[in-house]
């Protein structure tokens, strides 16, 4: 039979069996602490360093020790919370958001501790650079700054996208996403669609180059304007080649 003793968890007394880990003590009394590389039927190998706690040894000074593979002794005091605890944890949580930044259920269990590991890794570091752009220069203001469960996210204000593609060109960490597939042009963020939007055909060389909505967008910006006779659906490789033909002509006109 066992040997049994009295260890004292945040200030509470149990028995312990002699060969059991602090875990498994804590564990059996319903008292938690976060895990995830700790298994039952397995050997503990300490790797996600969640289950620190505090172990006041009989030297009197406190240290943080893994409780998955701590064995439990007479007279050991053990703290599950606490300042030290919680910055072990916090540590531990973030060195393993580092390596699986994709992970909900490490942000999960994070929540469960109270741990905040900020906003969710989806490649935008919310400089905000498409909002303004997409309101100050093309004049849209498709995108917002929203609050989603405690994160903040670029997100679509639905219906408003135009498809001009300047958001995907201004992001400097190339998180907002542009896809052309036959006449369709599909803007978005994350798993996110922004927009799909129609795409014109250029009437000079035939191949689809821009959104429908954006060009009747260019047009009502430009009626007004005196140099703009009238409006073509050129792309930008054939704009440039009439564009410049009209300029050598100007420059060495026929002679009659
Ligand atoms: S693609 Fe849409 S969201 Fe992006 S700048 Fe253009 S109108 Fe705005």
């Amino acid at each position: 039979m066992a040997k049994t003793f009295k260890i004292t968890i945040d200030g509470t007394p149990y028995e312990a069996h002699e060969g059991k880990t602090l875990l498994q003590v804590m564990r059996k009394n319903g008292i938690q602490v976060p895990t995830l590389c700790y298994h039952e039927a397995l050997q503990p190998i300490g790797a996600c360093k969640l289950c620190g706690v505090e172990v006041l040894g009989r030297s009197g000074k406190p240290k943080i020790l893994l409780s998955c593979v701590i064995k439990a002794r007479e007279g050991l005091a053990v703290r599950t919370k606490g300042e030290r605890v919680e910055k072990a944890r916090h540590l531990a949580f973030h060195h393993l958001l580092a390596m699986a930044p994709q992970s909900g259920r490490i942000r999960e269990l994070a929540e469960t501790y109270g741990v905040s590991l900020g906003p969710v890794a989806d490649g935008c570091i919310r400089c905000r650079l498409c909002i303004g752009v997409c309101k100050e220069i093309v004049g849209v203001g498709a995108l917002r700054l929203a609050d989603r469960g405690g994160h903040r996210f670029i997100v679509p204000i639905e219906g408003v996208c135009i498809g001009c593609s300047t958001c995907v060109n201004i992001c400097p960490t190339g998180a907002i996403h542009m896809k052309d597939e036959g006449d369709l042009r599909t803007i978005s963020i994350r798993d996110e669609v922004i927009s799909i939007n129609k795409l014109e055909r250029c009437e000079a060389c035939g191949r689809f180059f821009a959104s429908r909505k954006f060009m009747k967008h260019v047009e009502k910006q430009t009626t007004d304007h005196a140099a703009v006779k009238e409006h073509h659906l050129y792309c930008q490789s054939c704009a440039k080649l009439f564009s410049n033909r009209i300029r050598s002509s100007k420059r060495f006109p026929r002679r009659g």
